[in-house]
């Protein structure tokens, strides 16, 4: 691993809402006091050090940026107001740029007229195509979106969004797989990544990890979001046909529409609780801001609530209203999902179980090699079995 000293380092970072790092005289009270930091991965401490220490190159390679979920107990009790906790957020933020190979992560991140224009190009990109491609043959004596937009196209645009979507954060998943397992990438036999996929599965679910933190609140917020969010991922593009659906509205009891409530409630409950704690910035975590953790909650949050307007139309039977209302929600949720998954803040709820997943196959692999052979002088002979001589 290359030590170069990057001296632009900390003014790259800057860029990515850097703010304390410089204030940290490495009492290492944060990597004590953090309850997800192990003798193997100690952070926050390392991290900060790297910044200081322009040490770009070890940066790309840690996997400890993604073992934090940020519940802010190392910023509480750090002494010199360093704000460890949020330097591993930008962190997390400089990483998922290096990780895309496209370089549109680094422009979101870093300027916010970016942010903005490729937002709102998007966003008219989706209300152009809708207005065009149309049966033109609406329904105006009841509300029914599949007169004009059938559940059937929307499905095959939604399959080409997921494909390219998916390629893109595909890739950037690898690219990070290979910052992380370095030469061992290949190394490893394939069946212990097999066997350890179930840790991929549980943490993408349950960020358990998350659980261990004093703020337990945080992590229920978290998995409010995420879970939410998931949630109405699997309604919008797997479960189409049957979610877009014209009057009669299912049963209450209809596992569709009780999917539907819960992404509502649980999108509304944990946006609105990070918007409000964002606002009076009480919490450690919430204390700095950055645009793309505002656009992300905005952009969720106004999502949802179109999706609650369009369901209130369709139930009053305002065609005019629900159609209106369905071109302005796809016209948030679709620069959201494109930007935001490849790109952004979605994007790390992939790195994150990825790598935790990653630490456990080495670990693994690290228990299934031989031990080192040692001579009698004491001197280990690596990549040998044989006995002492
Ligand atoms: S960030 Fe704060 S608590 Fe952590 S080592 Fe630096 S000064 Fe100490
Ligand atoms: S924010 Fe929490 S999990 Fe992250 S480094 Fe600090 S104490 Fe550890």
């Amino acid at each position: 691993m290359s030590n170069r000293v990057d001296p632009n380092l900390v003014s790259d970072l800057e860029a990515f809402g850097l703010k304390d790092a410089h204030k940290c005289y490495n009492c290492g009270n944060c990597t004590a006091i953090c309850p997800l930091a192990t003798p193997e991965n100690p952070f926050p401490r390392k991290m900060v050090r790297y910044i200081q220490l322009g040490q770009k190159e070890k940066i790309l390679r840690s996997p400890e940026p993604w073992l934090c979920y940020y519940c802010g107990d190392c910023s509480t009790h750090c002494p010199r107001g360093a704000d460890p906790g949020e330097t591993m957020m930008v962190t997390r933020r400089y990483l998922t740029s290096l990780y895309d190979w496209t370089g549109f992560s680094r422009k979101f991140y870093t300027s916010e007229r970016f942010e903005i224009m490729a937002i709102s190009v998007v966003a008219l990109l989706v209300g152009m195509a809708l207005l065009i491609f149309n049966t033109g043959n609406p329904n105006w004596e009841e509300a029914a979106i599949n007169s004009l937009w059938p559940a059937e196209k929307i499905e095959i645009a939604d399959l080409v969004m997921a494909s390219v979507l998916s390629f893109l954060l595909l890739s950037n998943v690898f690219r990070c797989f290979r910052f992380i397992m370095g030469d061992l990438s290949f190394k490893i036999p394939l069946r212990l990544y097999a066997s350890e996929f179930k840790e991929l599965i549980l943490h993408t679910i349950t960020q358990k990890r998350f659980s261990k933190c004093s703020d337990g609140m945080q992590w229920f917020v978290h998995l409010m979001i995420m879970t939410g969010y998931a949630s109405i991922f699997l309604l919008v593009v797997v479960f189409i046909r049957w979610f877009q659906r014209d009057l009669p509205e299912y049963p209450l009891s209809h596992p569709i529409r009780l999917l539907g409530y819960y992404a509502t409630f649980a999108i509304m409950y944990g946006t609105t609780y990070a918007i409000i704690g964002r606002i009076k910035k009480k919490k450690p975590v919430y204390k700095n801001s950055h645009s793309t953790d505002w656009m992300f909650l905005i952009l969720l949050q106004l999502t949802t609530l179109t999706g609650i307007f369009i369901h209130f139309a369709r139930l009053l039977n305002w065609p005019a209203t629900t159609y209106f209302l369905y071109v302005v929600h796809l016209m948030i949720a679709v620069p959201m999902l494109v930007l935001e998954v490849p790109f952004a803040k979605w994007a790390h709820l992939a790195y994150r179980p990825v790598v935790i997943y990653l630490l456990r196959v080495r670990e693994k692999f690290e228990q299934e090699k031989p031990p080192p052979a040692v001579d009698t002088a004491g001197v280990e002979r690596e990549g040998t079995s044989q006995g002492s001589t």
